[in-house]
């Protein structure tokens, strides 16, 4: 009987070893986990698109088999996938783009563009262009200066970080915009001083498809060069390390963006995050409320969580501040909804238990989001509600001790602490933006980059911070926000976020070491080899796998 059993148990236990042969093993490397227990490990075994053990080289090599295939790092540096946790993916307007000269182009330089592209472009067809703060903030840029160079062009002008929109007059017709149009709620018309006349601009939900339905924005997009598109920014989105990027739904509903991306058939982890609208009669509508998170036939590809856009941001004044802004006399900022409006969004959240994004940043509009969400009957730590951008969390103490209790996550956005052309810096300020503190207060802090998604652009601005040095983190704190944090951020921290054992092999072998390298050198780093689930999606040729 012993004997019987003991040969059993052998069988059983090489049984087991072969399910635990590693597929490829990766060895002689610098693997930077993202795990604090252990940062730093030489190899990794992978089965299965998983990691199935980490530690060093000779220990690692022991567990292969003739079957296993190798990738010696030669001493190279490896860190998690980068997770994009914020950013929006391009909505597929279909128009002639003209090109901006720099971030904060001049009206005339913009103007003198437009001209050109009317000459090239058939009548009827979009024209689109991206403006900066002086032109967003410029009265005279109206839709009637547009409408003398390009009466039969519709065209679109987006400020590049989104909330404001210029239209000229037949763009306005376009999209379906009345000449006495009303205010819809969560975006506001800019009008002349009779308090009536569209000036072309809009704000908020107004800027980007200025109060106009999902079905509108279908009519008008292309998908044929939005799948081109997707494709382009998949192959930079692979060699920059990134493999999981979180959009939030602004150009189209998260169906619509399943939809493209199944037909595009791209291999890196999306989350769809909705984009939520209030009608006019108050109640909410949620695209693709109904959609199921998961599907097996698009495994790289979650549906979840909803984002309100509450306010603006300071650089058009749109957030709300508890001081004026300095450059308007008596102008606060404003929300786009009320505080009972909010609290529908909490509720309805609540219910289906999704998780929120909130698009929140100033140092007044935060309070009063931290005292309605305390003031619930709600636990809200496991809903892990989200603020996009956050700046002004640190404002009061108040303000960081309920974020605390609530298990407020913060995504910030690093590009966004660049220095802005024409704005002075100032001395650093003693609130907004911070990073560190956030740490140190244990408030988890997750990197997204809401524009351009170059991770060493984010790294670099992170671990720099222009406008509050005292706030930067360190590379490694950076890397793990990146991963880890940003996992953490969509609850899918068991699945990935860190090079440990259980855990998917996304993960990217960098061109140089990062933790290492002089700031300005930053911006050259690369992914030389990419993988998602243990596949290699990006490979520059430099490695060998044998
Ligand atoms: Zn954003």
């Amino acid at each position: 009987m012993r004997i019987v059993l003991a040969t059993l148990l052998i069988q059983i236990i090489s049984l087991w070893a072969v399910a635990q042969q590693p597929d490829l093993i990766l060895t002689n490397g610098q693997i930077f986990t993202s795990d604090t227990s252990q940062l730093y490990v030489e190899a990794l075994a992978i089965k299965s698109g998983r990691i199935t053990a980490i530690g060093r080289t000779v220990d690692i090599e022991k567990l292969a088999t003739r079957q296993t295939k190798r990738l010696d790092l030669g001493g190279m540096l490896v860190v998690p996938g980068f997770n994009d946790a914020h950013n929006h993916l391009p909505g597929g307007l279909k128009a002639t783009k003209i090109a901006s000269a720099g971030m904060d182009p001049s009206w005339e330089a913009v103007l003198d563009s437009i001209r050109k592209a009317v000459r090239q472009t058939p009548e009827g067809q979009w024209i689109e262009g991206t403006i900066g703060p002086s032109i967003a903030n410029l009265p005279a840029a109206t839709r009637f200066v547009l409408d003398k160079i390009a009466p039969n062009h519709p065209i679109r002008l987006l400020s590049w970080w989104g909330h404001v929109g210029l239209y000229n007059s037949l763009g306005l017709r376009e999209m379906g915009i009345a000449e006495d149009q009303p205010d819809p709620k969560g975006g506001f018309y800019e009008r002349m001083p009779d308090g009536k006349t569209l000036t072309g601009k809009g704000y908020e939900k107004n800027a980007y498809w200025p109060h106009t339905s999902y079905a509108k924005m279908a009519s008008l997009r292309d998908e044929n060069a939005m799948i081109g598109e997707f494709r382009g920014m998949t192959q930079a989105l692979l060699k920059a390390g990134i493999t999981s990027y979180q959009n939030m739904c602004t150009g189209a509903t998260a169906a619509d963006y399943a939809r493209i991306w199944k037909k595009a058939g791209l291999p890196f982890r999306l989350r769809l995050i909705r984009w939520g609208d209030m009608n006019t009669d108050g109640s909410l509508s949620i695209p693709a409320k109904d959609q199921p998170g998961t599907t097996s036939d698009l495994p790289l590809l979650t549906i979840s969580g909803t984002k309100w856009l509450l306010e603006g941001t300071p650089i058009e004044g749109g957030a709300e501040q508890v001081d004026a802004y300095p450059n308007r006399p008596g102008w606060y900022g404003r929300m786009n909804y009320t505080v009972p409006e909010i609290e529908r969004m909490c509720r309805e959240a609540i219910d289906r238990k999704d998780q929120l994004h909130f698009h929140i940043g100033g140092t007044k509009s935060i309070g009063k989001l931290l005292d309605l969400m305390a003031s619930m009957p709600v636990d809200w730590k496991p809903l892990r509600p989200r603020f996009e951008h956050g700046d002004e969390i640190d404002y009061s103490p108040e303000y960081i001790r309920k974020a605390q209790q609530m298990g407020i996550i913060i995504v910030q956005n690093p590009t966004h602490f660049a220095p802005m052309e024409g704005v002075p810096m100032g001395p650093p300020p003693t609130h907004g933006m911070a990073m560190k503190t956030l740490l140190n207060k244990h408030i988890p802090l997750a990197i997204g980059s809401d524009g351009p998604f170059n991770p060493y652009l984010n790294i670099m601005f992170a671990t720099t911070h222009p406008r509050r040095p005292g706030e930067a983190l360190s590379r490694e704190q950076a890397v793990i926000a990146y991963t880890r944090t940003a996992a953490y951020a969509e609850f899918a921290e068991q699945e990935k976020g860190t090079l440990t054992v259980g855990k998917v092999a996304d993960l990217a072998v960098l061109s140089q070491n990062i933790f290492k390298v002089p700031v300005p050198k930053l911006l050259q780093t690369e992914s030389i080899l990419t993988m998602v689930n243990g596949a290699i999606v990006y490979d520059a040729g430099l490695l060998k796998v044998k």
